[in-house]
């Protein structure tokens, strides 16, 4: 609220009606020859103190900025007990106190104040005596009379407050009036019975009684502050990242989502940034060290974003994100090219082992500008531009281009073409290689849907897949297509496959990505396969992948030197050896996909 009471006109002619009607009602009502007892100058002086005290520590009840003020219960007690003229006494002295140590708010808001509960006052004391209420007792035959004064002091409350919201804002009153009603009549409620022992206490021990009543508020409002307090840590707790301390993925996603909700038109930039290699430091150093750079990343991230309005989170493991408003494509992408090199140029222990050499992030941006948005896919955008930034040799920054995709397929299109045809160089030699590669490349376009794989890793599986058996080229005719069992020497070199593979591949070094899948698609989960015997993780996510789909077609195609399996045989095999042979994390996701696609056939047949 502004200070100077400059609302609208209908507000400030409302507010001065208010008061006017307030104080004369005062006049008429209260007693201005000021002529009480020494008794009861003590009681009200007493009561304005505590009454104070209460406006003071008032009890804070969620959401934030909501309180539980106590001096209604001072004024319902005062009216029950002492009548009409000491609480308007008691409302004089509280208010010019108040009026006194709050200098900073404006003088009419004080009177404003003053006026309204001076009509609240006076007409919850004529509803009590009309209905039969008599000053100076607490008893059970004036219940109603309580009650209903109670709520004429609630009701004119709402009102008053209700149509000044009503007046400056565009809401309609009804709406205004039941919001505030639903909040209040509990809080009312609970002010009543508070007023009816305070009342009883007057009654009998005046003295003793303010003192425990002050006491009983004061640690009533302590005990909620606390209560408050431990609601608003764990409110935030929930919206932090243990790790880091920035915000999570959860709250960022929600202020995301508010943000285009409420700033529906206001241009922004939204960018995901991935710590480059963070896997390789992690199982270089340990998880704890790799905690701790995940920990400085974020305090170099917010020491970034700290000049600008930015909200900035942990999306998920080495993931972060930043919502730039008002920051377009030229300026999103300077900041975090900024950023980037800011990073680059500050050191953290061991950083040095790292394939650049330095601390660094691949991050992609996307811009909006317009109204029409949907949040998971410019999320998702921002994530395909990080990725091709990552497959531009990582630590650098992409800002999103829908020609990039149109161009991304194409390239990929292209390179996949280029490695068919080297392929194709099995037709004349080994048709059984060139076909089963055929295959297991389709199964993996397949299987790294099924997967969701990211785009970056559901290309290298796909290429992979397409060229994992390239180095069979090497092995002789007589070997490669003998009927029946192999001699030992003979599966000795059929298993180097593996290895002459990887090094017909290492001679392009465009193809580097590839190898892990040329080389270690033999490899067994329980570490019992070739070239290197490795074991579980230790096997590259990718290889553990394409080793499942190798073998399904190797078991479900004809061989020279080996029996053939019907599909379901074979996935009876794959569940058999899932968690020896095969990743178990894997197989099932394959046999479902499997099973839908026979499913899928047969639908198909019955046609
Ligand atoms: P790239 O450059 O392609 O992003 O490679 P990368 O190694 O950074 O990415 P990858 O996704 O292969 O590995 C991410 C690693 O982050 C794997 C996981 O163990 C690690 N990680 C995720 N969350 C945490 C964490 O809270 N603490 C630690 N220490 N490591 C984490
Ligand atoms: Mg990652
Ligand atoms: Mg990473």
């Amino acid at each position: 609220m502004n200070n100077h009471g400059v609302f609208n006109k209908k507000a400030n002619l409302y507010i001065l009606i208010l008061s006017v009607l307030g104080c004369g009602l005062f006049i008429l009502f209260g007693d201005l020859t000021f002529s009480y007892t020494s008794i009861e100058w003590t009681l009200i002086i007493s009561l304005v103190v505590v009454n104070v005290l209460c406006k003071h520590f008032t009890i804070l009840i969620p959401p934030k900025g909501n309180s539980l003020g106590m001096d209604t219960t001072i004024y319902l007690a005062s009216i029950f007990i002492f009548g009409l003229e000491i609480t308007l006494m008691i409302l004089l002295g509280s208010i010019a106190i108040v009026a006194l140590y709050r200098v900073t708010t404006a003088w009419w808001k004080h009177l404003f104040n003053f006026a309204s509960y001076s009509i609240m006052i006076i007409c919850s004391y004529f509803t009590y005596t009309l209905l039969g209420g008599e000053t100076g007792l607490i008893s059970f035959s004036y219940m109603h009379s309580y009650f209903f004064s109670m709520i004429v002091y609630m009701l004119l409350n709402i009102m008053t407050i209700g149509v000044f919201f009503w007046l400056i804002s565009n809401e309609p009153l009804l709406i205004i009036f039941k919001t505030f009603l639903s909040e209040a009549i509990f809080s009312y409620l609970s002010i009543l019975v508070l007023a009816l022992i305070l009342g009883i206490l007057l009654i009998h021990q005046p003295v003793i009684g303010i003192l425990l009543f002050t006491t009983v508020i004061l640690m009533l409002s302590l005990a909620f502050k606390q209560h408050f307090n431990l609601y608003e840590q764990a409110s935030k707790k929930a919206n932090r990242d243990d790790l880091t301390g920035l915000y999570n993925h959860g709250y960022f996603k929600e202020v995301f989502i508010d943000f285009v909700k409420m700033k529906n038109s206001q241009p922004f930039s939204l960018a995901v940034i991935d710590i480059d290699d963070f896997k390789k430091y992690n199982d270089y150093f340990g998880h704890l060290q790799g905690d701790d750079l995940l920990k400085f990343f974020g305090s170099l991230l917010k020491e970034g974003c700290r000049p600008y309005n930015y909200t900035y989170a942990r999306y998920g493991g080495e993931e972060f994100v930043i919502l730039m408003p008002d920051t377009l494509g030229k300026q999103a992408y300077e900041f975090l090219n900024g950023l980037r090199k800011k990073m680059n140029d500050t050191y953290f222990k061991g950083v040095e082992i790292l394939p650049q050499g330095c601390l660094s992030f691949s991050g992609g941006i996307v811009s909006h500008e317009g109204s029409v948005y949907n949040t998971s896919e410019l999320l998702d955008q921002a994530d395909q531009a990080m990725y091709y930034a990552k497959a531009q040799g990582k630590n650098n920054v992409h800002l999103y281009d829908e020609e990039d995709v149109v161009q991304k397929n194409l390239d990929e299109e292209k390179e996949i073409e280029l490695l068919e045809q080297q392929v194709r160089i099995f037709l004349s030699k080994d048709v059984y290689t060139y076909k089963h590669s055929k295959r297991v490349f389709k199964y993996a376009v397949n299987f790294a849907k099924k997967l969701k794989l990211h785009e970056h890793e559901s290309k290298v599986l796909i290429m992979g897949a397409l060229i994992h058996d390239i180095g069979k080229l090497e092995i002789p005719r007589d070997i490669i297509n003998k009927k029946g069992k192999l001699e030992p020497h003979e599966w000795e070199m059929m298993k180097k496959h593996v290895t002459w593979g990887k090094e017909i591949v290492s001679t392009n070094k465009e193809l580097a990505h590839l190898l892990p899948l040329v080389e270690l698609h033999h490899e067994r989960y329980d570490g019992k396969g070739y070239p290197h015997g490795l074991k579980g993780e230790e096997i590259p996510k990718l290889a553990r992948i394409l080793c499942i789909i190798d073998s399904f077609d190797a078991m479900t195609t004809e061989r020279p030197y080996q029996a053939t399996k019907t599909f379901e045989e074979a996935i009876e095999e794959l569940r058999r050896c899932a968690g020896h042979q095969f990743d178990a994390k894997y197989v099932p996701a394959f046999i479902e996909m499997i099973e839908e696609s026979i499913y899928f056939e047969a639908a198909a047949t019955n046609e």
